[in-house]
């Protein structure tokens, strides 16, 4: 098997789990855990009915309860990429003098992202309890396509305020419900978006950061040992001129660890900087993650769309107030005595 082989497998195994990583991060009852069901069902011919029941609590504690995993899982993946960069980066740049600045801010961005973490995981998202039921199920009005007036919580026993949804894994039902992040292993609400954006902002310039230094290395290491002008001698004894292949190969042999973190933290860089741009969007036209994914199935806003009885409904959202003010809802959750001034 040659290095291009190699180093494509590589790019399409990390790719293929962050993508299964970040689907799974948005819908509980996602690919990657159907699979793990698909495939328990598949081994159940030839595993013991108590192991198999001993597999399906354990699968059930991880899939569909809230746990650690996935911040654990968090914490290893930063430690190995902020061990690489302390390791070995850190050291070969400050050796090139490269800008301290420069090499500093992957750790300034660490703990600013870190703050952010623990508000997010911790802060109350919204919680709907009975005492401040009243107040909250008077902030946003009922739309009557996604939110319907009268449609009480069957485990929480209250009515539904508008915006509102119970998550399966906390047990709660969430004012301006977002999503259930199990990064975080939190839901994201009316009370913590703001957290979480600025969760998710430090996080895609720390992979960011991270991988415009280890490539601005990697690049200084090329043009220092004049490579580029350079010739190499094929197993037919023929004489080639470099090429960026052999380049990226001799890199990868000459500094493995680096080159494979260097991929990573493009990928995620690519990853998180599109799901940015996506929450971005959502923050503009003041949408929660869950009211896009259930507006899809009537069609794009705005739009005509049937309905389950045939029937013709048109879907606004109706909540968005014009750019700033959508984006200081996010920062600033409307309280009652706001809304009834407005009104
Ligand atoms: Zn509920
Ligand atoms: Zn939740």
């Amino acid at each position: 098997m040659d290095f291009l082989t190699l180093f494509l497998m590589y790019l399409c195994f990390v790719l293929t789990t962050i993508i299964l990583v970040c689907i799974y991060s948005r819908r509980k009852q996602s690919f990657l855990a159907r699979s793990v069901n698909g495939a328990a069902q598949v081994l159940s011919f030839v595993i013991p009915t108590r192991l198999q029941r001993m597999t399906q609590k354990v699968l059930h504690r991880l899939f569909h309860t809230r746990n650690c995993l996935f911040v654990v899982l968090h914490i290893a993946l930063q430690a190995a990429v902020y061990g690489e960069y302390t390791w070995e980066v850190f050291g070969y740049c400050w050796e090139l003098e490269f800008l301290i600045h420069l090499l500093l801010l992957p750790y300034l961005l660490l703990a600013m992202n870190t703050a952010f973490f623990i508000l997010c995981s911790r802060a109350n998202p919204g919680i709907i309890t009975k005492s401040n039921h009243a107040p909250l199920i008077k902030i946003y009005a009922y739309d009557a396509v996604l939110f319907q007036k009268g449609i009480v919580c069957p485990t929480c026993n209250m009515e539904k305020p508008a915006r509102s949804k119970h998550c399966s894994l906390c047990n709660i039902c969430v004012h301006r419900f977002d999503h259930h992040c199990v990064w975080v292993n939190n839901c994201i609400g009316a009370f913590n978006t703001k957290y979480f954006f600025l969760y998710l902002f430090t996080l895609t310039a720390m992979a960011a950061n991270i991988a415009i230094i280890t490539a601005a290395f990697l690049i200084q290491v090329v043009l220092l040992s004049n490579m580029m002008h350079g010739s190499y001698i094929d197993d037919q004894g023929q004489e080639h001129a470099i090429e960026i292949l052999f380049l990226i190969q001799h890199l990868f042999l000459t500094f493995p660890r680096i080159v494979f973190m260097l991929g990573f933290v493009i990928l995620l860089t690519l990853v998180l900087g599109a799901y940015c741009c996506f929450n971005v969007y959502l923050a503009l036209t003041n949408q929660t993650s869950n009211e896009w994914y259930k507006s899809r199935r009537y069609g794009c806003s705005h739009h005509l769309a049937l309905q389950p009885q045939d029937r013709q409904v048109i879907y606004r959202n109706i909540y968005s107030n014009g750019v700033w003010m959508n984006l200081k809802e996010i920062f600033q959750p409307p309280t009652v005595l706001e809304r009834k001034k407005k009104t």
